[in-house]
């Protein structure tokens, strides 16, 4: 039966203290072995390390006594409540103590016993004390029961909880149970003793009773370090065996031809590249002339000039007689790349180089001709959308992708690309910076580059945040700017998940600034619009023609309007901190003053537009994003499970991070299968943890 099984794998049910009952209970909390449980962690504790004397207790403070109960009594309320009270005495003196609503305390709480309390003291017919916690430290009847606490503290978990099955119970349930488990979870524990050691971190029994049985905050804070360095090592392993792949199996075509267009290139440039571009471009040209794919990660703040590496890194291909591709998340910002491409390469002359764009809504004839050219290897530089990597779609020779992130991780397209032989070169650019940390944990196979410096000259943007009763006066600045030949944004939300509710605000307000802006001619944009419409709009933004662009957030990233002074963002509370700075590096991209208006809706301002307006540095940014929502958020959509964190928090957990991904990274070097006796078990740990995201990791 059952219980000859191990404790770990036991069924709760058959756990101690647990029963059918309790056990249907706890599989509503997701726990059905005796492994689930130890992994049903605190969701807080309960500190009752200060124990304040009775004879001190004052009204109006929180309170934690010990004491010995006299006598118990339940009475009646006017109001029909019952309300269950109890003397409670140490050496310094007595308090009542009473639980409103609560008769059944009566069964829990007897003459004689020990108690630990914590809760509020109030003023009534005395001093009385309510308590919101209370343990039995020792019953009446059965004196000398395992005390709780340690001398260096008390400290009691709170967990998470479920109707039927209170945080006590459970409590009741692991600790029973603890003891059991821990020696049989230390033994299995996968993680080698010298790293443990070399970071001060506890194997995992240790761990697991600090969460369950602090001695105090700091030891419970000890264990979920350990457990979240074990979710950082994981997934670190993941990507260091993810480049070691990349690295044995696939071949890469290297490009090794001389410079001629990439030089070209750069003469033809209006300006010299800054010291961090040529940094990243002499990392990025090293890689490219391996015969191993690159796979880097170009981080930049918002007008850092990513944009001008990727094109060098494409004529690099070019150059090399091989085809580059950028791949685009919307059709929309597709174009964006395509016009910016074109014009940064028009000045060589050279008609093989004008990109070629494939997305959904190249169709028919002009379909037909960009896959010929694509195929013949004419066309050198080719655009668009997820679909360029489909088996359907051909090339002469692709030596180069570029991906372009936006909040997406590519994990799919860069398995894709994996699969061809030779295997593209890949350069990933985030679209906006992200923390370090994150990076690490969701780039954490690719190498990284970072472009650490503004061109020079730039304008710094100067951002505002006004309320609606300064609407008026926004207007009337923007009116201004306008006169004084500068052009303007202004942007709506996406207000639901749907491109309808969504075009509709923007809609109203283009009707609006019709109105008000006559002479700038103002043109709408958004997602839903059919692109000869979009490209109409953009070009004649773009030419001047039109001076004030009301769009939604399809603008959001790439668009390059350098006589662009203002962006004005309406009910900016609902953008993200990300977008708000997206938004932002649209103006300031040339040489005249810039602002950045983000118009609240509500009363007064958010939290989040406070730091938007106090911070430029991208990076900073992210970081504070990072800080005020916490991590749940940074997953995106579901579909790389917010699950990958339980115990971690990137936020503070960056240096645990780092040793963890070097630790990772020098093992699979050393041993790629992990199959030595030493790493097994953490191989083993990868399989069971990763088993849903088989397809993600590809763990095998
Ligand atoms: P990002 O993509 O990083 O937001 P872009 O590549 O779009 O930034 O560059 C922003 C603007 O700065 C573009 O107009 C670009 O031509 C210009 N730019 C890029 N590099 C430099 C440089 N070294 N000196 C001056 N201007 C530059
Ligand atoms: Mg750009």
């Amino acid at each position: 039966m059952s219980r000859s099984r191990s404790l770990l794998d036991r069924p709760v049910q058959y756990l101690r203290l647990a029963g059918p009952r309790r056990a249907e209970l706890f599989e509503k909390l997701d726990v059905k072995s005796g492994r689930d449980l130890l992994y049903h962690v605190p969701r807080r504790y309960w500190d009752a390390t200060n124990v304040d004397q009775i004879a001190d207790l004052a009204t109006g403070t929180d309170a934690t006594i010990i004491g010995r109960v006299q006598s118990t009594a339940v009475f009646p309320t006017r109001r029909r409540l019952k309300i269950f009270r109890a003397l409670v005495e140490d050496s310094s003196g007595g308090v009542e103590c009473a639980w409103p609503g609560q008769p059944f305390m009566e069964r829990v709480i007897k003459k004689g016993d020990l108690v630990l309390l914590s809760g509020s003291v109030r003023f009534f017919h005395g001093r009385q004390l309510q308590p919101r916690e209370h343990v039995v430290l020792e019953r009446a009847d059965k004196p000398g029961v395992a005390p709780v606490g340690t001398p260096e503290g008390i400290v009691f978990p709170v967990y998470p909880a479920t109707q039927g099955l209170s945080h006590r119970e459970i409590r009741m349930v692991t600790r029973a149970n603890l003891a059991g488990l821990l020696t049989e979870i230390d033994e299995r524990d996968p993680v080698p003793p010298k790293w443990l050691k070399r970071l001060g971190l506890p194997s995992l029994g240790p761990a697991f009773r600090a969460l369950h049985a602090p001695r105090s905050l700091e030891h419970a804070e000890k264990g979920r370090l350990r457990l979240a360095f074990d979710e950082f090592l994981c997934l670190q392993l993941v990507h260091a065996r993810a480049r070691r792949a990349q690295v044995e199996n696939t071949r890469a075509i290297s490009f090794t031809s001389e410079p001629e267009l990439t030089e070209r290139f750069l003469h033809s440039l209006p300006f010299t590249l800054t010291g961090a571009q040529t940094k990243v471009w002499r990392e990025i040209r090293e890689d490219l002339a391996r015969s191993v794919p690159m796979n880097r990660l170009l981080q930049g703040d918002v007008g850092c000039g990513k944009t001008v590496v990727a094109a060098l890194a494409m004529l690099r291909a070019a150059e090399s007689g091989h085809q580059a591709a950028v791949l685009a998340p919307t059709a929309v910002l597709a174009e964006q790349h395509r016009a910016t491409l074109e014009q940064l390469t028009e000045p060589l002359g050279d008609r093989d180089l004008r990109p070629v764009l494939l997305t959904g809504s190249v169709t028919g004839q002009h379909r037909k001709y960009a896959q010929n050219r694509m195929e013949s290897g004419q066309a050198k530089l080719i655009v668009g959308t997820h679909a360029l990597l489909e088996d359907t779609v051909r090339y002469r020779s692709l030596g180069l992708v570029v991906i372009d992130e936006q909040h997406r991780f590519g994990v799919r397209q860069r398995a894709k690309l994996r699969k061809r032989n030779p295997a593209p070169h890949a350069l990933i650019m985030s679209a906006t910076p992200i923390p370090r940390s994150l990076a690490m944990l969701v780039f954490g196979d690719l190498d990284a580059s970072v472009i650490d410096e503004r061109p020079p000259a730039r304008q710094t943007v100067t951002t505002a945040v006004r309320g609606p009763d300064q609407r008026v006066d926004v207007l009337d600045f923007v009116q201004s700017e306008l006169d004084a030949g500068g052009r303007a944004y202004i942007v709506y939300p996406l207000i639901e998940e749907s491109e309808v509710l969504d075009v509709r605000a923007a809609k109203a307000g283009f009707e609006e600034m019709k109105k008000r802006f006559p002479g700038a001619s103002p043109v709408l944009m958004h997602g839903a619009l059919p692109s000869a419409e979009k490209d109409r709009a953009m070009r004649r933004f773009q030419s001047g023609e039109s001076r004030l662009l009301v769009s939604t957030t399809v603008i959001e990233v790439g668009i390059d309007v350098p006589e662009a002074t203002v962006m004005v963002i309406e009910d900016a509370e609902r953008f993200g901190l990300a977008q708000l700075h997206q938004l932002r590096g649209r103006v300031g991209r040339g040489s005249d003053k810039s602002w950045c208006i983000a118009l609240h809706a509500g009363r007064s301002p958010s939290e989040r537009l406070g730091i938007f307006a106090a911070t430029y540095d991208g990076f900073e940014l992210a970081e504070q994003d990072l800080k005020l929502r916490g991590q749940g958020d940074l997953w995106g959509t579901a579909q790389h499970g917010g699950q990958l964190l339980r115990f971690a928090r990137l936020s503070t957990d960056g240096r645990l991070l780092r040793a963890a991904r070097r630790l990772a990274r020098n093992a699979v070097a050393k041993d790629p299968t992990l199959s030595s006796p030493e790493m097994r078990p953490l191989l083993t740990e990868l399989k069971t943890r990763y088993a849903e995201q088989e397809a993600l990791f590809g763990v095998g």
